[in-house]
């Protein structure tokens, strides 16, 4: 169950803003921002009558304006209906290009690390160095006895740096356990992201890790998603308009993306899984899923070179309201 805290307070405070003055996104003709704040009501009555859980965390995003179709609540089905499936886009990946079979054949070598690194020669510098790095740190069989420091350093690391890094330091990939600045100037509850990524000095992608010890905790995993929408929030109140997030729970990542739809409404779209190899065995896997890699790379990429804050807003979404006015 969810507890009055913090972000709940902040919450609260922000209800009363989150109304529409018109309606322009529709589906079927059918106001999807009017229905989101029928489903909010809900999510609020809930939290209310302390019914709201934590396992059904759309539920509770939507408590701070954020709508997550991809991951349905009986509450959001109710209100939605057959509107959702219209909600549910499907993202074309950019292709991959990365040497499946280099990687296949690699893996097969078992132990034979020197013939195994020579078959991926192929590759690009950053992916050859990624799948070495791999096959150097990880285990023949899966060992969930590792801590998460461990985890994030030896598997999620490379990944990392092997996809989304840019050798001229204008990306940097850190591991801060600090707590996020951008939060801190708005004035918010600051949380301490497992994975920040700074593009030009600035916060701008922000991630999540489970470890194999709490894989299996739902509702741990469940708040960090929130906590990542949390994130990604005060990055679009900072003037940009898409928010690129990443949550790893052991060998299973998510590429997500927040968007601003309309006032005090925003959209967490899934764009897609990719593996976090935890074992030799589980390098083609990756390899497989890279798409999805490359496609929060491409945000990156955006967002460098500021095609990703063509909204140029300093104010946060609350203000949303003058702002339409000054455009309309
Ligand atoms: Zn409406």
């Amino acid at each position: 169950m969810i507890e009055d805290n913090d972000e709940i307070a902040e919450l609260r405070a922000n209800l009363d803003r989150s109304s529409h003055a018109t309606c322009e996104w529709k589906v079927d003709n059918d106001c999807v921002a009017c229905r989101f704040q029928d489903y909010q009501r809900e999510c609020i009555n809930a939290l209310n009558q302390k019914v709201l859980k934590r396992s059904e965390i759309a539920d509770v995003m939507a408590l701070i304006g954020v709508f997550a179709p991809f991951i349905p609540t009986s509450r959001m089905t109710n209100v939605f209906g057959k509107m959702l499936d219209h909600l549910l886009t499907s993202i074309k990946f950019p292709a991959p290009d990365i040497d499946d079979l280099a990687v296949m054949k690699a893996h097969r070598l078992n132990g034979e690390r020197d013939e195994a690194c020579e078959t991926i020669r192929s590759l690009d510098r950053k992916k050859r160095i990624m799948i070495e790095t791999l096959m150097e740190k990880l285990p023949m069989k899966s060992d969930k006895t590792i801590s998460e420091g461990t985890f994030v350093t030896n598997y999620v690391s490379p990944l990392l740096y092997g996809t989304l890094a840019l050798d001229d330091g204008r990306v940097q990939i850190y591991f801060p356990n600090t707590e996020c600045q951008t939060q801190k100037q708005q004035g918010i509850k600051a949380d301490r992201p497992d994975i920040l990524i700074r593009i030009r000095g600035q916060e701008a992608v922000f991630g999540e890790v489970t470890g194999p010890a709490q894989a299996g905790h739902t509702a741990k995993n469940a708040w960090d998603l929130f906590r990542l929408a949390r994130f990604g929030k005060a990055f679009l109140d900072n003037g940009n308009s898409v928010a690129p997030l990443l949550q790893v729970v052991y060998n299973n990542g998510t590429f997500m993306r927040l968007t601003i739809k309309t006032r005090g409404m925003f959209i967490l779209e899934e764009i897609g899984a990719f593996e976090v190899p935890t074992k030799v065995a589980g390098i083609p896997a990756l390899a497989a899923t890279l798409p999805t890699l490359l496609a929060a790379r491409d945000d990156v990429q955006q967002i460098l070179d500021g095609d990703m804050n063509g909204l140029k807003r300093s104010w946060g979404y609350g203000d949303v309201r003058d702002a339409k006015k000054r455009i309309a």
